[in-house]
């Protein structure tokens, strides 16, 4: 029997979905319990072809609508998915794993926000009037045009629509690959818009790998791509958009710092660690994985940490009381637990966690190790897991100068009961997504990026509307026009 799970086609394109199975096949398989639930199949050559001349040709009629009519489609699509929200919620949990405790709250509404937010927005597209004496310059805010979206796994409904709902609003049409872990929720998100009222081919999903997603990028109709993925990803990503003089918005990995001051209320201290690890089995770009806890509160705070971890509840991801889903697949469980080795061995203190579970699928333990010094590989590379690394430090120039020493720059937070040190300390942190006495809070309201290798442009907010528009300035001339000659 066909598994819920299976889409009716891999392929979304010009309002239906499409299939060929000629293309490479992609099992996606359900991280809980290890078992296939669906096929796709990687995009051919002429599947990419018919993706990308269908939302060439769907543009500009797009762009013409009004930005009112284009904003109430997106706002029926937002409606559609409230309304289909669990559904929706119990597919993302399919897709990546994640509890559905997490995905009720977190996926088609968050993604259902960026279309209500972005809806909103678009009928204000507008540029303004520059007065010169008698004459006059005035500006318009156009679309880029044909747009690419690439998405990771982590949040595959969310990114869908973090890139579809302001590519939309502003008037560009999309091409949209999924994850090739996780290539089913962005297909919901297709259909979801067609039946909103959105004109076949503005928004398209076709699956593959990386080669799909580089024959998107370097094709010479794309006028513009946003990635969310690691950074060497984005690295080849941004110099073949370069390559074409093509609009990028990076979104990347990180390994961003908590400070924890001694002055820190200690249970939201500890709450806003746990938030910024496991949620998600730790499967978050911004996690605040670099825990720097002050001396005078450091064993004060393992304690509890350790004691609030114990409360995790690992299992099935589809019971609503699971807190704790697996990792997205095999072999990210076996990366993490490469991690997890490499910190016993560099000689950071186990506190809690540090294993597989001992259970079906690909559960780890939720980790923390303490004791762990700037140079250890836990503390310098992004493991994207459930693994916290707790380091110590004296003086807030000292951990400023230490959050800072990193290649990466997406996140940064920091809890203390004195605000004017927290404001301080946030504007001396290198990170574009920040928090005070909070962590990994991402409404659709407020910008998010990275500085540094973590990425290049924002999404959310207004702040996205200028990436996915541009402005062109038209001066008028009222009287004569004097030349030489
Ligand atoms: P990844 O870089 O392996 O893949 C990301 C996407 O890029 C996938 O769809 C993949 O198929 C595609 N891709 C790979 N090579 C490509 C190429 N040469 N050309 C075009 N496309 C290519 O990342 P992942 O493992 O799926 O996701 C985890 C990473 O994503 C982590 O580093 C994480 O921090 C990051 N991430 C960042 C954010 C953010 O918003 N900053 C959000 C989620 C995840």
């Amino acid at each position: 029997m066909t598994h819920p799970a299976q889409p009716k086609a891999s392929h979304f394109i010009n309002g239906e979905y499409v299939e060929d199975t000629a293309g490479t096949p992609i099992p996606v398989i359900y991280a809980a319990t290890g078992e296939q639930i669906a096929t796709v199949h990687a995009a051919t050559p002429a599947i990419v072809e018919q993706a990308l001349s269908t939302a060439k040709a769907a543009q500009k009629a797009w762009a013409k609508m009004t930005g009112t009519e284009r904003g109430r489609i997106l706002r029926r699509a937002a409606d559609i998915m409230r309304e289909r929200n669990h559904d929706l919620s119990v597919l993302e949990t399919y897709d990546t794993g994640k509890p559905l405790q997490e995905t009720l709250v977190a996926d088609a509404t968050s993604g259902a926000d960026a279309l209500e937010y972005f809806g909103g927005l678009a009928a204000s597209l507008t540029g303004e009037h520059i007065p010169l004496g008698e004459d006059w310059v005035y500006t318009k805010r156009e679309a880029l045009g044909l747009c690419v979206g690439i998405g990771a796994w982590n949040y595959p409904t969310q990114i869908a629509c973090w890139k579809g709902a302001p590519a939309l609003a502003c008037g560009n049409s999309m091409v949209f690959k999924p994850s090739e872990t996780t290539p089913l929720c962005a297909l919901k998100v297709a259909e979801i818009l067609i039946e909103a009222g959105a004109p076949a081919g503005v928004f398209n999903v076709v699956q593959g790998m990386g080669e799909v997603g580089g024959a998107l990028v370097t094709d010479p109709r794309v006028d513009k791509v946003s990635l969310t993925g690691s950074v060497p990803t984005g690295k080849k990503v941004y110099a073949a958009a370069a390559e074409g003089m093509k609009h990028v918005t990076m979104e990347l990995g990180g390994k961003s710092p908590l400070i924890i001051f001694d002055d820190a209320d200690l249970d939201n201290a500890v709450g806003g660690a746990i938030n910024g690890n496991f949620y998600s089995s730790g499967q978050v770009c911004s996690n605040g994985t670099r825990v720097f806890v002050q001396k005078g509160i450091k064993e004060k705070f393992l304690a509890r940490l350790a004691e609030r971890t114990g409360n995790a509840i690992l299992g099935d991801p589809m019971d609503e009381a699971t807190s704790f889903g697996p990792m997205v697949t095999e072999n990210q469980m076996n990366i993490v637990l490469g991690y997890i080795e490499k910190g016993k061995e560099e000689g950071a203190r186990l506190i809690c966690g540090g294993k597989r579970a001992d259970m079906d699928g690909y559960f780890i333990e939720p980790t923390v190790f303490a004791d762990v010094t700037d140079e250890m590989t836990i503390a310098r590379e992004e493991i994207f897991g459930p693994v916290m690394s707790v380091l110590d430090f004296d003086t807030e120039e000292e951990v400023v100068a230490r959050a800072n020493d990193t290649e990466f720059g997406l996140s940064a937070g920091v809890f203390t009961r004195d605000f004017t040190r927290a404001h301080r300390v946030i504007g001396n942190l290198e990170a574009g997504s920040c928090f005070i006495n909070s962590y990994n809070d991402a409404p659709v309201e407020a910008p998010f990026g990275g500085v540094k290798a973590s990425g290049v442009g924002r999404e959310n907010s207004k702040e996205a509307i200028k990436h996915f528009s541009q402005v062109k300035s038209v001066y008028v001339r009222m009287g004569d026009v004097d030349a030489a000659f």
